[in-house]
């Protein structure tokens, strides 16, 4: 099992649905969020290209902010799931300083937050909030080690990219051109 995520960026209209979605579902407080939307020029000039993507944790393969947490409490789960224990988390930010995505917040009550790929959700059955809510359904979820799931299928057939590859961390999120 590993979970991926594949967002089609032309489909992207920016609306941030995603954003509110994931808010609400994990009680994220005002101010703060697991996830967000950028406009952003890509490709090489001429041929650059305008677009919308919405970024959270990576759920990188390779994970420098699990490597330097000192209690454990950044860890990952199975499916390739990295997640933060908020009792074990001593709010340190050595987590924070590691990412090279900016992708964990201080949450006011003490502890580092960030995107958990819903897993509770997903135990359920369902898909991210952030995916089931998106107007345009450019945001896609599942299984890479299933060749058959619809993931697979579109990372294997559409041309992507995925965010800082030189920073060594594997990233499992993948957008489609
Ligand atoms: Fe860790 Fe950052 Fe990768 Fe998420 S994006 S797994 S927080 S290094
Ligand atoms: Fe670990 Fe919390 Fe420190 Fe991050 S802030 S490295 S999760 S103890
Ligand atoms: Fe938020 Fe869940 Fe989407 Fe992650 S997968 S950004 S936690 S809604």
């Amino acid at each position: 099992m590993r979970y991926a995520m594949a967002i089609e960026v032309n489909k992207c209209v920016g609306c941030g649905d995603c954003v509110v979605a994931c808010q609400t579902e994990n009680n994220v407080p005002m101010g703060y969020s697991r996830d967000w939307i950028i406009e952003i020029a890509r490709g090489e000039y001429p041929n650059l290209f305008m677009h919308f993507e919405s970024q959270r944790c990576n759920h990188c393969d390779d994970t420098p902010c699990v490597r330097t947490c000192p209690t454990g409490a950044s860890h990952v789960i199975e499916g390739g799931i990295v997640k933060v224990t908020h009792d074990e988390c001593i709010g340190c930010g050595a987590c924070i300083e590691a990412c090279p995505y900016d992708a964990r917040y201080f949450h006011p009550d003490g502890y580092v937050d960030k995107c958990t790929f819903c897993d509770h959700r997903v135990a359920d059955g369902l898909e991210p909030a952030c995916v089931s809510v998106c107007p345009t359904t450019c945001m896609h979820f599942g299984d890479l080690d299933d060749p058959d799931s619809d993931i697979s299928k579109l990372i294997k057939t559409r041309e992507h990219y995925t965010l800082l590859p030189e920073a060594g961390t594997a990233p499992q999120i993948y957008y489609l051109k």
